[in-house]
């Protein structure tokens, strides 16, 4: 790049990045996710190193957080509350020590710490008592928010001994009310907050202190104001003393040795993460002594003895190149977002459900758009929302077909449902579809027969129906593209293996319509082989507990049909199992088991048992096993790393057994 380009792109930049600061420092309301915003000044930051002549003390590489509202009594910080400098990545933090190596030697130790998601704020005390507190605003004047924070009960209004400090901490918004609030605030119409943090902010940056009393902040300190003039030596003392005093400070602390174990700690926290209360984005990793810190300076922006290391973004901006549409094996037509090729949360996202037209509609998504991509509960990508600003007039609006794209009949909109349907029995996607689903986990489970080898085998003209499954030989195989001798034989096996699977896994199999794997373990139960669930009456089906009339409906519907009973007929000849073989149904009543009649729900790992046996062996006792943690639970059964729905039992007083308490009561 010459300096001309530089320098225009350099005065982009600056605007960008000063609109997004503004955004979010002012209106506590961001647009781009902080990924975008940390690309952008990380991008502001090469070019300014690279160009020393683009260098501008107003460049938002040099400044610290946003403005101050007017609407507060300003405060003048009398240490600068900084910003810190961010490493992506092992790299990053092998170079930061290197730097500090340069200046301090080698003898010298780190603390991480968690660097929560909320907002900085300063308090300061009199005697001991609570005078003043206030945001870090641009970091040499902030906005007097004393009232606000006198509402968070975790912040002492007293301290156990009678000395004058200030102390400096992250004021923060739990999870759990974050969700309350954004979930009143839709049921409102009111616009919900982007995040934990930008919530906190939001309540404390109100006039009216019942406002921030209603938020259920909290708050974690980690840092006092010119530590040094107060005695202490060294970060970690400080720490310890805020304790002492009687201030919350946060456990999950470590001094460290040496940056190896400083990247440990990293690297555990990024697993562990998910599991806290509250939201943290990185960890903070400070040189321990005080005297070293002083030694090591700060620039005008941040301290040389501190990084936060930032973990991989769960939110990031990209490009929605086209709207791809899959038949499902129900004939639902689902659109999919293919998108640029991007990282989110540590692996390559390039595609991700719209699940339907209205979705489509809702969020306004074109063709071209840059969009906001997240992984939902960590896993499946999902499209958040349209950058609209971002727009350049080249984007295309999308247009649902009228007919299905594999097989051209007319697709139909069901009443009360949102999503296109091709009803065709013959479409050739379903079939497809409905024999991937066959060969899956918790249907037959033929490994080596993955979505690939079925879409190859249907394209072949291999297989039709799951029955042709059965009358796969060696030969018919063997000249197949990326099928050698080894696989075919391990393929054959594994289909010959299917065929004494219990009754339930073929079940689901089959796909009935409403049939999912919970209910056709139920219908195998109870009805013990095929025949006799081929001849149940809709009473028979109906006076099940977990079977409602559209399942009974359907189930009837389905082995109405001539073309089932031929099916079945060729499985059974092909000698495939037709019996249930799991464990007999207990009644409630008839158990006399502690587990019987009673809802339990399992969380964390378990050691022994895995979580499906565990299931298995408590419902085979009459005891029902839920997903998640409500009023009506009766036991939770936690084991190691137990997250969220501990803490909610807990919350909600519920019993909470350890693995081997269960397995005790298992074995009674
Ligand atoms: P920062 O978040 O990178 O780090 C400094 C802050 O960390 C401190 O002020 C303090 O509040 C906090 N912190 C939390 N735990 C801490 C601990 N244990 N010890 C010390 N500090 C701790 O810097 P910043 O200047 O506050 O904010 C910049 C970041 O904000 C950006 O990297 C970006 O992610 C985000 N941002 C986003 C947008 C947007 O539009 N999305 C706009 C502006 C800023």
């Amino acid at each position: 790049m010459d300096l001309q380009s530089a320098k225009n792109r350099v005065r982009e930049l600056h605007t960008l990045l000063n609109h997004y600061n503004y955004q979010y420092y002012v209106l506590d309301q961001p647009s781009v996710p902080d990924a975008e915003y940390d690309q952008l000044m990380q991008e502001l930051i090469g070019l300014e190193a690279k160009f020393p002549e683009l260098n501008s003390p107003d460049s938002p590489s040099q400044r610290v957080g946003g403005g101050v509202l007017e609407s507060f009594e300003k405060v003048e910080h009398r240490v600068p509350m900084l910003s810190l400098g961010n490493a992506f990545s092992p790299q990053d933090l092998r170079d930061f020590d290197r730097r500090i190596r340069q200046v301090v030697g080698d003898d010298f130790s780190y603390v991480c710490e968690l660097k929560i998601d909320g907002l900085a704020v300063s308090l300061h005390y009199q005697d001991g008592v609570f005078v003043q507190g206030a945001t870090r605003g641009d970091g040499s004047i902030g906005e007097d928010i004393t009232a606000n924070l006198k509402t968070i009960g975790s912040i002492p209004l007293r301290l156990k001994e009678a000395v004058s400090l200030e102390v400096r901490g992250e004021a923060f918004m739990p999870k759990r009310s974050f969700e309350t609030l954004n979930k009143a605030k839709e049921e409102k119409g009111e616009e919900p907050f982007a995040n934990p943090r930008n919530a906190a902010a939001g309540s404390l940056r109100q006039l009216d202190p019942k406002i921030a009393a209603s938020r259920n902040l909290d708050v974690f300190l980690y840092g006092i104001a010119g530590a040094g003039e107060v005695g202490i030596t060294s970060h970690s003392e400080g720490l310890n003393w805020l304790d002492s005093l009687g201030f919350k400070t946060n456990r999950e602390r470590k001094l460290c040795p040496d940056i190896e174990r400083v990247i440990e700690f990293v690297e555990s926290w990024v697993e562990k993460r998910p599991n806290l209360p509250y939201e943290i984005d990185g960890i903070v990793i400070k040189v321990d002594s005080l005297g070293q810190q002083e030694e090591l300076g700060t620039t005008a922006k941040s301290p040389r003895w501190a990084i936060a290391y930032k973990f991989p973004a769960e939110e990031v901006v990209t490009t929605l190149r086209d709207i791809e549409l899959n038949v499902g094996r129900t004939g639902v037509i689902t659109p999919t977002a293919i998108l640029e090729p991007v990282r989110v949360a540590g692996t390559t996202v390039q595609r991700a459900s719209l699940h339907n037209e209205d979705l489509i509609r809702e969020k306004d998504i074109r063709l071209g758009d840059q969009v906001v991509v997240k992984k939902a509960g960590d896993i499946i990508p999902e499209v958040v929302n349209v950058l609209v600003e971002r727009r350049t007039g080249m984007e295309r609006e999308f247009v649902m077909p009228t007919h299905c794209p594999e097989c051209e009949s007319e697709l139909v909109r069901f009443e009360d449902e949102v999503a296109l349907r091709c009803i065709n029995p013959k479409c050739p996607a379903q079939i497809r579809e409905g024999l991937i689903h066959f060969v899956s986990r918790n249907a037959m489970n033929i490994e080596g027969l993955g979505e690939k080898v079925i879409s190859q085998l249907f394209a072949e003209n291999l297989i039709h129906d799951v029955a042709d499954l059965y009358k796969l030989n060696r030969e018919q195989l063997i000249g197949l593209e990326r099928m050698g001798e080894k696989s075919i034989q391990k393929m054959l096996a594994a289909i010959e293996a299917s065929k004494e699977n219990s009754l339930e896994k073929l079940l689901f199999g089959l796909g009935i319509r409403h049939v999912g794997a919970k209910a056709a373990k139920t219908l195998a139960m109870e009805f013990e082989t095929m025949d006799r669930l081929a001849v149940a009456t809709s009473e028979e089906l109906k006076a099940i507990n977990e079977i409602g009339e559209k399942m009974a409906d359907s189930v009837l519907t389905y082995f109405g049909m001539d073309e089932v009973t031929e099916l079945i007929e060729e499985l059974k000849a092909a000698s495939v199992n037709m019996q249930y073989k799991g464990p007999k149904r207990v009644l409630a009543e008839e158990s006399d088991s502690f587990f019987s009649g009673k809802t339990i729900v399992l969380t964390g790992k378990l050691e022994q048992l895995t979580r499906n046996e565990a299931k298995e062996k408590i419902e085979a006792l009459g005891g029902n096993v839920a997903g998640s943690v409500s009023k009506k639970t009766d036991l939770v059964i936690a084991g190691e790393d137990a997250g969220s729905k501990l803490t909610k039992a807990e919350e909600l007083g519920i019993e909470v057994w350890n693995e081997e308490r269960m397995i005790e009561e298992l074995n009674k």
